[in-house]
């Protein structure tokens, strides 16, 4: 089986605020050994978690040998104060306060920065995105900053806009990427930056009556379908489920996950993501930046 190029160990599938609770004053040891156990035993042997605040992503890590399983993580989501994000992450408020965090990563021996550059689909109102973005410049100078200091950026990110300004300031990997247009589904399959789409963080909703079926097939139908463009234009994508996000359960969303990329890459669906597994598993490391 693939890795999973992103889930997130704190979280449980159901609903996140018992999830993050249930590991505050200290980190459930008891809890990530469980979820580990469910991983290897579907033969999946990498992870790169998206990070949290609490130092379970961590502290999975750290336990993850044991279970055969490689495994990257970042210090946490880092997001803008008052955007998205903060539920799961930190948030800065100036440059200065992020320079600061990512030296903070590097002393905490972080492998990767993760940004929150973009809000959340909207799974009630088809074409909205929660949140407003950052600026092209922002998201630009958190690359920039973070490529310095020797990391990888994985960005949570939304949207034709913010996608383009990402890619086009080099970012490593496109996480989600809902409601793409040709340019920036061009500029992504252009780039060196890896797309990991999280399918079935809409296509588990469809059914589960929380939302509207409707705009859930026509979200996920556009996602299946820049998905086969992408990689049809020789892009990059790779299998990650966001697992632990709401109906997505650790391990079962990453198998769910590899069904949806099928329906969008077909046969050749195997080399794709052996390909994207590659380049993340090569560059998801300090210092495994490519020039
Ligand atoms: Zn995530």
């Amino acid at each position: 089986m693939f890795g999973d190029c992103h889930m997130h160990m704190v979280l449980d599938g159901v609903y996140y605020k018992d999830a993050i609770a249930a590991h505050r004053g200290h980190v459930r040891d008891d809890l990530i050994r469980q979820r580990l156990t469910a991983y290897a035993g579907a033969g999946i042997r990498y992870l790169r978690d998206g990070g949290d605040a609490f130092g379970v992503a961590l502290r999975a890590r750290e336990l993850a040998p044991e279970y055969g399983i490689e495994y990257r993580a970042p210090l946490c989501p880092m997001c803008l104060k008052g955007r998205y994000g903060a539920f799961i992450g930190r948030a800065f408020e100036t440059l200065e306060d992020y320079r600061a965090m990512v030296a903070e990563a590097r002393q905490a021996g972080a492998d990767f920065i993760k940004v929150m550059i973009s809000g959340l689909v909207d799974f009630d109102h088809f074409g909205v995105i929660t949140s407003e973005p950052l600026t092209a410049q922002q998201i630009r100078e958190l690359i920039t900053i973070a490529h310095g200091e020797g990391f990888s950026v994985m960005a949570h990110a939304n949207g034709a806009q913010t996608v383009l300004a990402a890619v086009e300031a080099g970012v490593d990997s496109v996480e989600h990427g809902a409601y793409l247009d040709r340019e920036a589904v061009d500029a992504l399959a252009q780039s060196g930056a890896v797309w990991v789409p999280t399918l079935v963080t809409i296509g588990n909703l469809i059914g589960c009556g929380r939302y509207p079926d409707d705009v859930l097939t026509r979200i996920l139908d556009i996602q299946l379908e820049n998905v086969a463009l992408c990689a049809k234009l020789g892009g990059s994508v790779a299998l990650g489920s966001d697992n632990g996000a709401y109906q997505v359960p650790h391990a079962k969303g990453t198998l769910d996950e590899y069904a949806l990329l099928k329906r969008a890459l077909g046969p050749r669906t195997d080399d794709i993501l052996r390909a994207g597994e590659k380049a993340i598993r090569e560059r998801f490391v300090w210092g495994g930046r490519q020039p």
